[in-house]
């Protein structure tokens, strides 16, 4: 446990350390010079970190996912969490969403209207939602792990750990080959996360060098509104469920949850934080079968954090292109923003493109994600920073919904 401490104080150092450089050199050195100078020198080692997660993201969601199905030894039981844990990710984000449009209606009349920046570069793809679906299944046995398709591996772990569950006997040395596999790679992971304090103080002085206060100026409003809805289903949706289904007090949920928000509001990466949730969960003593299950799902489907970004953003949108959206078309964004945010990839930036789908559901255009793209980031931070303690709070409830137990920390042996 005070290994875990340690490693969220120097996390919290790190994060303060890095917006106390970052906002001295943009003060001394303004936001441009002090932007590419962060980019070029200090941004690097943070992307060096960023990198290794993302190395280790891979094995270590097709072997736990698999390792998690193995360890739970009755294909029925796989069934019984599964449902469980995609009931809980889809009522949280239509929360989620509900949350967001309700704040930002409550804006709406003072979002400013603004101009489309000329030439502003961003990348609108349009999902389809069927796409969405047929994708999840993998066409070939290897793409999926060298591309990082985060469902498909997901689909191959799910599939192969049962085959696993059902070959009895026979499969028992491929299963002792994966549980094995499964501890070293957590080993290797533990050595990566020894340096999150160093990429988290990096990443933190670019951000705040690059963007300065002043990159809140006129979009500070629909900021904002994002962060009262990531706030309001913190308090609202966690605590409530930490308390009612998963039989924790709140505070002691969030102070052992802290170090991976802290860790996804930097990197802006749910998949690459599943590392540092995987741990925190270990300390809030959920089972590992269930963390090993409901995590990496969780990471690769659950975005309560995006589906509030995609809701206030589709609002303000609106109002700056002067759509006024009637209930239905709400009910519509509600839908998408819920499916939009299932196919959000845990990856820096992925909300936003998704985004897409949502604007096209109500019939913004496309085009005016470039209003707010440039300080993408910021809302990145916080809606990655809800995601992850979104899919942590549902493996506080599976755990206590089939232990029927309080969460206590795990004994170390
Ligand atoms: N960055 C987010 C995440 O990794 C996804 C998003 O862009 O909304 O959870």
């Amino acid at each position: 446990m005070k290994k875990q401490m340690n490693l969220g104080m120097k996390i919290l150092l790190g994060l303060v350390l890095g917006i106390v450089v970052g906002a001295i050199l943009w003060a001394a050195m303004g936001a441009d010079a002090a932007g590419s100078f962060t980019a070029k020198y200090i941004k690097p080692f943070g992307d060096i970190f960023v990198n290794l997660l993302k190395f280790i993201v891979v094995p270590l969601v097709l072997l736990s996912i698999m390792d998690g199905v193995i360890q739970m030894g009755d294909i029925k039981k796989v069934g019984k969490i599964g449902w469980k844990t995609v009931a809980y990710f889809l009522v949280t984000t239509a929360i989620a969403c509900i949350i967001g449009l309700v704040v930002a209606s409550a804006f709406k009349g003072s979002f400013p209207m603004l101009e489309l920046a000329e030439g502003a570069e961003y990348q609108a793809k349009s999902a389809n939602f069927m796409d969405t679906i047929v994708n999840i299944f993998p066409n070939n046995a290897i793409n999926p792990l060298s591309t990082a398709a985060m469902l498909q591996i997901i689909f191959i772990a799910l599939i192969f750990g049962c085959g696993v569950l059902v070959s009895g006997e026979k499969g028992k040395l491929f299963g002792d080959f994966i549980v094995s596999f499964n501890v070293v790679t957590q080993r290797v992971m533990g050595f990566i996360l020894a340096l999150s304090p160093y990429g988290v103080f990096a990443l933190m002085v670019w951000v705040v060098a690059a963007q300065g206060p002043k990159i809140l100026g006129s979009l500070g409003l629909v900021l904002l509104a994002a962060y009262i809805g990531y706030i309001i289903h913190v308090v609202l949706v966690y605590s409530l469920s930490a308390k009612i289904f998963g039989k924790i007090s709140p505070l002691t949920f969030f102070k052992k949850i802290f170090p991976a928000a802290a860790f996804a509001f930097t990197s802006t990466s749910s998949v690459a934080t599943l590392p540092i949730t995987k741990e925190c969960c270990d300390e809030l003593g959920v089972e590992d079968d269930i963390s090993s299950f409901v995590l990496p799902l969780g990471a690769t489907i659950n975005m309560d954090g995006t589906a509030i970004y995609q809701c206030v953003a589709a609002i303000f949108l609106a109002k700056c292109v002067g759509i006024d959206l009637s209930v239905g078309q709400m009910v519509t964004i509600v839908v998408t923003a819920t499916l939009a945010s299932i196919g959000t990839a845990g990856t820096s930036g992925a909300g936003m493109i998704m985004l897409a789908m949502v604007l096209e559901a109500v019939g913004v255009p496309t085009t005016f994600i470039g209003i707010i793209y440039g300080i993408d980031r910021l809302f990145d931070m916080g809606r990655t920073a809800l995601n992850v303690v979104g899919d942590a709070s549902c493996a506080v409830c599976v755990h206590a919904w089939e232990g029927s137990k309080v969460p206590q920390k795990k004994q170390k042996a």
